[in-house]
């Protein structure tokens, strides 16, 4: 038999990754065989009828084709590659850790606008003199003075671009005349490529001077002398953590280095840009999803060529290069937006760290109420733990009463002693929080005769009412309908509503106080952003009134003049099914908790429960979130759970149940045989339906996996994808890996 070299081409060929879900690399020969590209650069390569973009992987001296079959790169789009060799490496990593295809997390990590064919520097047209120019021909010009003033200004220079000209008050007609003169001449030239940041001021007047625990933080992230660490910073809301990362960035600003600062999500927490603004005398680029490609395109260039020195963003913004790394910052770390639930299913978070030690910078991750992931992480030594335990700036800590609702009747979801509570704190000048948490507590209609409920026609979920304006709408597709006037089954004309929803709520607390003002805060009010503002802007003013809501409270905003939280029902998220259910149940109760009482007047917290002797109630009143973490870490231990054991969550969905089904038993059988071959201790649990079976029209099952260790589960799930690809998929069935899941409905 030939030996595989005789058969192929044997010569300079690129590997190159192209934005498509086939998880490998193709050959291509190079442009011409003068320049050598880099792992990482942009090239427009021929690829069926078409021509696409890809990235250069690496390249190899010999193909498995024949000279024949392959074509050449048509042109080569960046003159470096766009990521350093650190980011680079991060996305090879990420792609092989999340087992997504490269091409397709190269193509993630970039502004959307440079997924074209599009230069990183687009070339700009410049006029500069013509060498046939003389002093005698200028004075020839006194009688076109315009013309004889684009001279004087272009003669000291090597040229001027076209709109600086313009930007003069020199017209096109002008710069016309002198160029059919043959005066002047044009030519083309990328804008100037790095731009140094302004040298920043030595020392800092708004620094605050900081507490015991403060400094003590701050002096352990100045101990690691720019190298990698991560550190975990659990403070309770108000501790000053945002204090400790300014002072922080302030140490790296001064070294002429940048900072990249993750947030859960911009549009909710704009005190944070705000803060930054006022603090530092710098620029700062942030990168979310409320921008237009132009400015994305505009906030990753001036993070890459260094000319901001803070970088705030989103997820995505953990792929942002930089040209002088400095600090990794990751706010809030336990919320599940890090996550990314769709496509390349990364954990911005995880990501974080991985990136402070391929760049050498320390990480900080902060939270009032740390993920069991990392405070598990301090534990191994694997991160620092860092604690601020007492409020900044003298505020005290709020106090919490649980009021058990077993035997109440309630009102619309309240408790005469909820309601006392809340009048009392309204009537003393102050404002009240109700949180609500919308899962599971959205009103539903029913039939009074027949018990008909009222579900979505392509999900199996019921349909929330909402009054304004009166429809169903579902939460889980989007599908909105009009409100029925008569049961579809049995024709009574008897509907009511079963559950409360922030709506409801609002009515009822409206017609309840009806001379404090009630602002419900949930997506669908603070879908307008100035709407939103507004009402910011009136809690702000510190009047009394109530602000209800959903999740939305729970992230990034101080109320000071809020004395009262009320929690108006704990239950849903104390039996969930989902494992973490608990943990986000507790974390959520402890960060509305947060919001009371942040200036001087003293905070209580109210929480109503059927079930007020649960231990999580218990805990959280009688002792805090920490401690109560540290008992769900045991029973994650006990029942090998995250994080003591790894899992990854294969999910498929289609048009039919049973084909989704078929399909994971496929998977299955491969992955008994891997798991049988390689005597790994893996479990599987599965196929079966998922807890949402079915979602806007498609049917849905997963299969889970559980490794005991990291290294074995991803050794298995790249020989696992790689016999997943083999298989013929029947039409309209998707399946899709998520390593790592946060949520398993
Ligand atoms: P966190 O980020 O932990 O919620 P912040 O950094 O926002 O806390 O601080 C809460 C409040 O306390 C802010 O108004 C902040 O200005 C103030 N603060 C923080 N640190 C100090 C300090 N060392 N001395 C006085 N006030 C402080
Ligand atoms: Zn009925
Ligand atoms: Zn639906």
């Amino acid at each position: 038999m030939a030996s595989p070299q005789s058969i192929g081409y044997t010569g300079l060929i690129y590997k190159i990754a192209i934005p498509s879900p086939l998880r490998r690399v193709f050959d291509y020969l190079p442009l011409d065989s003068a320049t050598h590209l880099d792992p990482g650069t942009r090239v427009q390569i021929p690829f069926g009828k078409r021509r696409i973009v890809g990235f250069i992987i690496g390249e190899a001296d010999h193909s498995e084709l024949k000279l024949s079959r392959l074509k050449h790169i048509n042109a080569v789009l960046d003159e470096e590659p766009l990521f350093p060799p650190e980011i680079f490496n991060l996305l090879l990593w990420s792609s092989n850790y999340y087992q997504h295809p490269i091409g397709e997390v190269l193509s993630a990590a970039i502004p959307g606008k440079l997924r074209s064919a599009r230069p990183l520097h687009p070339q700009k047209m410049f006029w500069r003199i013509s060498k046939k120019i003389n002093s005698k021909i200028i004075e020839q010009l006194t009688r076109a003075p315009k013309q004889k003033a684009l001279i004087e200004l272009l003669l000291p220079s090597e040229g001027l671009s076209k709109q600086a000209i313009l930007d003069q008050g020199f017209t096109q007609t002008v710069i016309k005349s002198l160029q059919e003169k043959n005066f002047v001449e044009s030519f083309e030239q990328q804008a100037p490529k790095t731009i140094t940041a302004k040298p920043p001021p030595k020392t800092n007047l708004k620094a605050l001077s900081l507490n015991n625990e403060q400094a003590a933080a701050l002096d352990a992230i100045r101990k690691t002398e720019n190298k990698f660490e991560c550190f975990l910073l659990d403070g309770i809301t108000g501790s000053g953590k945002t204090e400790v990362y300014m002072q922080a960035m302030q140490d790296q600003l001064n070294a002429h280095k940048q900072c990249l600062v993750l947030v859960p999500e911009i549009s909710l927490t704009p005190q944070t840009v705000d803060r930054f603004a006022e603090r530092f005398d710098c620029q700062i680029a942030s990168l979310h999803s409320g921008m237009t490609d132009n400015e994305r395109l505009a906030s990753w260039t001036s993070a890459r060529d260094g000319s901001a020195s803070i970088v705030i963003g989103t997820r995505s913004a953990i792929f942002t290069p930089l040209s002088r790394p400095g600090i990794i910052i990751v706010d809030e770390e336990h919320d599940s937006s890090f996550k990314q639930q769709e496509g390349f299913r990364y954990s911005a978070r995880d990501i974080a760290v991985m990136r402070g030690r391929e760049e050498s910078v320390p990480v900080i991750l902060g939270s009032a109420t740390p993920s069991l992931e990392s405070l598990h992480n301090t534990e191994l030594n694997k991160f620092s733990y860092l604690s601020l335990s007492e409020r900044a700036g003298g505020a005290s800590t709020a106090t919490m009463t649980v009021i058990d609702t077993a035997e109440t009747i309630l009102d619309t979801g309240f408790s005469d002693q909820l309601l006392f509570k809340i009048n009392q704190h309204l009537t003393t000048n102050n404002q009240v929080l109700v949180f609500i948490n919308r899962r599971g507590f959205a009103p539903i209609l029913n039939c009074l005769s027949c018990g008909w409920i009222a579900e979505c026609k392509d999900c199996i979920a019921q349909m929330t009412v909402h009054t304004k304006p009166p429809s169903m709408r579902c939460h889980h597709c989007g599908n909105s309908q009009r409100l029925p006037s008569s049961c579809p089954n049995c024709q009574s004309l008897e509907l009511g509503t079963l559950g409360v929803g922030t709506q409801k709520l609002e009515q009822f607390l409206q017609q309840r106080f009806t001379s404090f003002p009630v602002m419900r805060i949930d997506r669908d009010s603070t879908r307008s952003k100035k709407k939103f503002e507004s009402m910011l802007d009136e809690i702000r003013s510190g009047d009394p009134c109530v602000l209800l809501g959903t999740q939305i409270l729970a992230k990034g905003h101080h109320f000071p003049a809020v004395t009262l939280v009320a929690i108006v029902d704990a239950d849903s998220g104390l039996f969930s099914p989902d494992f973490r259910g608990q943990e986000f149940m507790a974390q959520t109760i402890t960060q509305v908790a947060g919001r009371a009482g942040r200036a001087e007047r003293p905070g209580e917290v109210i929480v109503q429960s059927r079930h007020a002797s649960h231990r999580i109630l218990r805990l959280l009143s009688e002792s805090n979130y920490v401690d109560l973490a540290k008992l769900l870490l045991t029973e994650r231990k006990i029942a090998v759970m995250p994080p003591y054991a790894q899992l990854a969550l294969i999910k498929a969905d289609g048009p039919q149940l049973k084909a989704t089904i078929d399909l994971l038993k496929q998977i299955k059988s491969f992955s008994t045989q891997l798991i049988q071959q390689s005597e790994s201790t893996i479990s599987s649990i599965g196929p079966m339906p998922a807890p949402m079976e079915k979602r806007a029209g498609r049917y849905r099952s997963q299969l889970l996996f559980k490794a005991t260790s990291k290294p074995i589960m991803q050794r298995f799930l790249t020989q696992l994808v790689y016999q997943i690809e083999s298989l013929k998929v029947s039409t309209g069935v998707k399946w899709s890996l998520d390593v790592d899941p946060q949520e398993m409905i």
